[in-house]
Order: C-alpha cells, then structure tokens, then sequence
C-alpha cells in the first residue's frame, strides 16, 4: 500500500479502484488500510486519522487517532460518517466523543486487531450511552452538521495586520460545535510558506471529550501536508468576549510549546444573531 498513513483523504472514485483491484467491498477494504484509523463516508470517500502527541505538554493535550478522523470528515465537509476501521478497540474517550455525531449507535467500527475481526455498531461497544440528546432539544446541529454561530469582528479588527489569518479564524469559530458552554472558537494556523490551516472547537456531551481549536487546527496543518510543529510562525485565536469557556490561556500554552517562535494572537467577537457569516 502506498503510504496510507501519509494520505489523509482517499476520494472516491480512488477507493473504488482500489477496492475492484483488491476484488472486495468498500468496507471490506478498509482493514487493509490499516495500521491508523479508517473511516467510510456515504460520498464513499476514505478518510485517515493518527495520534498526536505534543511532546512535554500534559497528555490530556494529545489527539486520538478517531478525533483526528472526525476532524478530518468536518474539514472535508462530510456529514456522515458509516463504517471506521481501527487497528484497537477506541478508548472510552473516543467512544463518549463519537457520540456527537448523528445516528452514532449504527456507526459500523471494525477493530483489524481483534481475531474475528467483523463490523459491529458504536452501541455495541458503548450500550449505555450519554449523548447530546441528553442536554440539547433533538433538532440542535451536531458535530458534522452546519453550524452559524454568528459572531463578528469589529470595524477595529479589519484594520489590524493579519487580516487574511483572522478571517480563516473567525470563520473556523463560526462552525464550532460548542453548544454545551455556548463558547465557539476558532484558531488559523500560517506557516513559513504563507499556507494557513484552520480548525474549530468542537465540544462533547460529556465535557472532557471536546477538542481543542489549536488541536483541530494542528489536525489540519498536518492532513494538508504541514511539516514540522516549529514552521508555524503565526496564529490566531478568534472566540467570544464574554465567554463562559475561554481558549486563550491554555492556546498559548499549547502554541508556545510546539513553536516557540510563533506568534500567537487573540481576538474577541460579539455574535450578531443578524449577521451570518
Ligand atoms: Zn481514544
């Protein structure tokens, strides 16, 4: 197999061929991509996710390889997710964190290191479940789903320098999923040859779950082919003035560790319920 792990995307037109060369289905495919995660969308694209890991950071900073996945499905504007092929059984962490998307009980996952390897829905391996229905009215957006949190940067914001890395912010803070702390934000992330990379937060039902905006930030920068942490040289923060969870203390933190040299911004908005962005 050529280099899956490096891909992050397979289309689907590619899966297919690979799938007719291989004679097998798509899903049955999917196993022989692993050793990282592997998830089938209905458009019938394949999509990759890896760890990360942020050497010296506290590991509850880290990405898992599902998070990753699901960061991966929003950036490419999937809005389901069908059947995910794991070389372990998720963590807890994981399985609480796909519980945010929609229909997650009949998500299929294949664990390749189990002897008698076979799909089996999400519920299987998490019956019990505490998901979003349990805090947000059933019509509320879920985590793949659009989402227009409206917030808006001041006539004094488009002045300012790095306008270009504010907008890709403000944009990524506008499709957060943040409706347990009402708190969206956003980071954009530019590195020494001019590419900027965003991601937005995107929270869980169950509070520890949620991903960070630098960390779905960094999910892009190395799915589009970023290289080493230290050649971000710019990033900006874009989340609410009165926010209840605020992101700046601990983006820092986590900016600072990885590239030291970077320089880390933060601009606050107001959600203007008239202005969609
Ligand atoms: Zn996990």
């Amino acid at each position: 197999m050529d280099q899956p792990s490096r891909k992050f995307l397979i289309s689907a037109s590619e899966a297919l061929a690979m799938a007719e060369s291989a004679a097998v289905t798509l899903p049955e495919l999917l196993p022989t991509l692993v050793p990282t995660a592997q998830p089938l969308a209905p458009s019938g694209r394949i999509l990759v996710g890896v760890n990360l890991e942020f050497p010296g950071l506290p590991l509850h900073h880290s990405v898992h390889a599902e998070q990753f996945l699901i960061t991966n499905l929003s950036l490419n504007a999937e809005p389901h997710l069908v059947s995910l092929a794991v070389s372990a059984a998720p963590c807890g962490h994981c399985r609480q964190f796909l519980q945010e998307l929609r229909a997650a009980a009949d998500v299929q996952i294949l664990v390749t290191s189990e002897a008698t390897a076979e799909f089996g829905p999400l519920s299987d391996l998490l019956p019990q479940r505490f998901c979003p229905h349990d805090l947000l009215p059933l019509e509320a957006p879920l985590l793949l789903e659009p989402h227009h949190n409206t917030l808006t940067l001041t006539l004094h914001h488009q002045h300012l320098p790095n306008y270009k890395l504010k907008t890709a912010a403000l944009e990524a803070a506008n499709k957060s999923h943040a409706p347990y702390s009402g708190s969206p934000s956003g980071v954009a992330l530019l590195d020494c040859h001019g590419n900027v990379f965003k991601g937005s937060y995107m929270e869980s039902a169950a509070f520890n779950p949620s991903l960070g905006p630098v960390q779905a930030a960094l999910v892009a920068f190395v799915s589009g082919g970023g290289g080493d942490y230290d050649q971000i040289v710019g990033a900006v923060l874009v989340e609410k003035e009165d926010a209840v969870v605020k992101q700046e203390s601990t983006a820092r933190l986590l900016i600072n560790s990885i590239s030291p040299n970077c320089q880390f911004d933060t601009f606050l908005c107001h959600c203007n319920p008239n202005h969609i962005v």
